[in-house]
């Protein structure tokens, strides 16, 4: 293999879920494909983090315009301030929306707490949360991590550090199962465990 062709290779199986034969999969058949499929495919990997960044208020994906960023969620205006989504990470935000149950708002933590791994409560965004609560009047927090020891110990965590700011605090239903991924959970499954949640 040409060093150049192991580069490339070594370079793509660094993404999550691929291996060095897929990766070399890839490169020989962007070799053979369309070519304009390779250049627009470099184009936009050049512009992917001068454009793409998180969302200032939510986390979530959004275009940067004019170094801010404000993802298409936050930007709704038909959207619901006063009920607030906390999710572990973008993937959850999405599985949520996909399922088109939500109409509040969102918060993504970006990690756990998690014992195990050394996660502590320092180490999770809780002040940031609190000021967006106030700042936009949220009467409701329904708590999304996903149904494994870790989201069940943020979740917990979230109720105890909420309560001082007076809000509701609720916790997605059981429908989703047990050491599940909320990413890999069907819309009716997502549905239904928004609409049934309980207060914690
Ligand atoms: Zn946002």
């Amino acid at each position: 293999m040409s060093p150049k062709v192991r580069h490339i290779v070594k370079l793509l199986s660094r993404l999550p879920g691929v291996g060095e034969k897929t990766a070399q999969r890839y490169v020989l058949w962007l070799l053979t494909a369309d070519e304009a499929l390779s250049r627009d495919l470099g184009a936009e990997l050049l512009r992917l983090r001068d454009e793409l960044g998180p969302c200032g208020r939510c986390g979530n994906v959004a275009e940067i315009h004019e170094g801010h960023a404000l993802c298409d969620v936050c930007a709704d205006g038909k959207r619901d301030g006063r009920l607030l989504c906390v999710v572990a990470r973008v993937h959850d935000l999405m599985a949520i929306e996909r399922a088109g149950a939500m109409r509040g708002r969102y918060f993504v933590l970006g990690k756990l707490l998690s014992p195990l791994e050394g996660i502590g409560p320092d180490e999770l965004p809780l002040d940031r949360l609190a000021v967006r609560i106030r700042d936009d009047g949220v009467t409701e927090v329904i708590v999304a991590t996903p149904p494994s020891v870790d989201g069940e110990a943020t979740a917990l965590l979230l109720k105890r550090e909420l309560a001082p700011l007076g809000v509701t605090v609720s916790r997605i239903a059981s429908g989703v199962p047990h050491g599940g991924d909320l990413e890999f959970a069907d819309p009716i499954t997502m549905g239904r465990a928004l609409s049934g949640r309980q207060r914690l």
